[in-house]
Parts: C-alpha cells; sequence; structure tokens
C-alpha cells in the first residue's frame, strides 16, 4: 500500500506529539470539535483507523480490502470512504467484528451494499440482534458468516484468521489475527492502562478474561503486533504481548484486591465505594462510579458468586 501525503502528514502530526492518538482528539474533543479520521499504517497493508468508538483495524492490498470493527455510522462511513479513496472503490471483501457493543458494531450499516461478507463469533451475533440489557438499532448490517471457534479465509496476499478462545470482555469475543503481517485486532480483550468495560450480562468473566489472553500471547509470535479496542488518554492502541500480560496481571490484581476485601469483612457498598488506583496499577487511574459493567461491581460479584 502506497502511503498518501494525507496519510503522511496525518501520521506525522501524531509522531509529533509524542506518538499517542488519544491526547490530540482529547483536545478536539474539549474543543467541541469533531473526531478527525485518521488512517495509521502498521506493516504490510495492515493498519488502524481512529476517529470516535472502538479502534478499526484494516487490510488495504491490491486484491482485497477487510475492515475488522466499524464504530459509529458516521465513523463508519468515514473509514469505508477513506478507504474506498485509497482503493478506488473495490469494496470491501469482509467486514469482521470483534464483539457486538455499538461502539465496535454501529457502523456495520454504513456498509451496506459495500461489504460483500460480515463475520462473527456466533454469541456476538446472537448480542448484536438482541443486546443482553440493551436496545438493538432499528436498521442494521448483521453478520451472514458466524463461527464457533475459529473462521479462516485466504484473501488478497493475506490469510486471515477469527479466533474465540473462550468468555472474557463478553461471550462472543474474537481476535482477528492477519497472519502475514503478523498484526492481530484484540477487539476490548485489551484495554490499554485503562479500567474496561465488563459485560456480565453478556456472559463476561474476569478470571475467563485471564485465561484468554494467556492463550491469546501463546497462540501468536513474539514480535506479533496488537491492536486494541481501546486506550487510556495519551496511550497508543497498539503494541506489543507485554502489554497484554499487563493487562492480565491488572485483571488479577483486582480480583485479588476485592477477594482481599471480601476477606477483611467489607461490605459490597463498602468495596463498591472504593476509588483509590489500584496498588502497582495506578497508571489506571481512579476506579468509576459503580455500574453493573464497571470492573469493581463485575469482581465482587465473581469473587462472592
Ligand atoms: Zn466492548
Amino acid at each position: 500500500m502506497s502511503i498518501t501525503r494525507r496519510d503522511f502528514l496525518a501520521t506525522s502530526a501524531v509522531a509529533a506529539v509524542g506518538g499517542t492518538l488519544a491526547r490530540p482528539a482529547l483536545a478536539r474533543i474539549l474543543q467541541g470539535q469533531p473526531a478527525q479520521a485518521v488512517f495509521t499504517p502498521i506493516r504490510r497493508n495492515v493498519g488502524f483507523f481512529t476517529m470516535r468508538g472502538g479502534t478499526i483495524g484494516y487490510l488495504m492490498d491490491p486484491a482485497a480490502v477487510v475492515v475488522v470493527d466499524s464504530q459509529f455510522p458516521p465513523e463508519g462511513k468515514a473509514c469505508l470512504d477513506g478507504l474506498n479513496e485509497r482503493s478506488k472503490g473495490r469494496g470491501v471483501d469482509f467486514l469482521i467484528n470483534t464483539h457486538h457493543h455499538g461502539d465496535h458494531t454501529g457502523g456495520n450499516i454504513s456498509f451496506r451494499g459495500a461489504a460483500k461478507k460480515v463475520v462473527a463469533h456466533v454469541k456476538a451475533d446472537e448480542h448484536m440482534r438482541q443486546p443482553p440489557g440493551a436496545q438493538a438499532p432499528t436498521d442494521q448490517l448483521y453478520p451472514d458468516t458466524t463461527f464457533t471457534e475459529t473462521w479462516n479465509a485466504e484473501v488478497g496476499g493475506e490469510r486471515v484468521r477469527a479466533r474465540h478462545y473462550g468468555r472474557a470482555h463478553t461471550s462472543g469475543d474474537a481476535v482477528i489475527t492477519f497472519e502475514r503481517a503478523n498484526v492481530a485486532h484484540m477487539g476490548d480483550l485489551m484495554f490499554n492502562q485503562r479500567h474496561p468495560v465488563v459485560d456480565r450480562a453478556a456472559g463476561a468473566t474476569l478470571r475467563g478474561w485471564m485465561t484468554v489472553l494467556d492463550r491469546a500471547v501463546a497462540d501468536h509470535a513474539n514480535d506479533t503486533i496488537y491492536i486494541y479496542g481501546h486506550a487510556n488518554t495519551g496511550l497508543p492502541v497498539t503494541g506489543s504481548s507485554a502489554d497484554l500480560v499487563g493487562f492480565r496481571n491488572y485483571l488479577g490484581a483486582v480480583l485479588a484486591f476485592v477477594e482481599a476485601q471480601v476477606k477483611a469483612g467489607r461490605s459490597r457498598e463498602e468495596v463498591l465505594a472504593m476509588r483509590d488506583p489500584l496498588k502497582g496499577f495506578e497508571s489506571y487511574g481512579r476506579f468509576g462510579q459503580a455500574n453493573p459493567r464497571d470492573v469493581l461491581t463485575c469482581a465482587y460479584e465473581e469473587v462472592t458468586s
């Protein structure tokens, strides 16, 4: 893939403020400006797109276009427009969803007529059609191809794999791997040094999540580049297996912390009122307000169930 001047400038502008995407994005949000569409190449025709919502991954080689996740409808459209401009309108061979959440699938509708196939784990498909605790969108482009463990495709010069390693952030998470580029999109299995959303209503489990991260690391090369669903302010949305291991250890530390509080006789209210950063994981910041999808609430319910 050739890097256009606009790509180069966008990437350089990002690099100039310290190799991060979130800081300029945050500044724009604070100034009330819309988020900017940015395409960032990683390697061998694979890159990532950021605007608003979970990070989108893409493959654009001379013979194929693959998109992983779709953000929200306007952002999905901006991504598709940018890819069409660069690929001379050759369309999208596969749109693959990492899981069902709206900030990753809301933009699917913008790919209607452009995406030849839409792929997701069977549970992600089910949850897109009937989201636990949420409203299904009135108009949506749903998956037409589902899998339970692994799905593969040879597309252009690349081999793409989607694999489910077990219940974690939801019960339908998949890691999408571009095998020849050696790049893997983790979806929301990876929050880079940021407290995660834990969707217990959709089958999430913190202990399962730790196992899934171990399995994902073991199933990839040492030098695989991973794309993350989200990152804390100022931190990158790509990185190495060291980040995955760090996040796995954080999940273990949250469970151990809550277990110790319960053993010490603290009530549910007392535990969920705790806000101070976790010792050893201060970069994640303070815990947020208790809610059904926050990490402390989910850890408490998992430890006491
Ligand atoms: Zn999610």
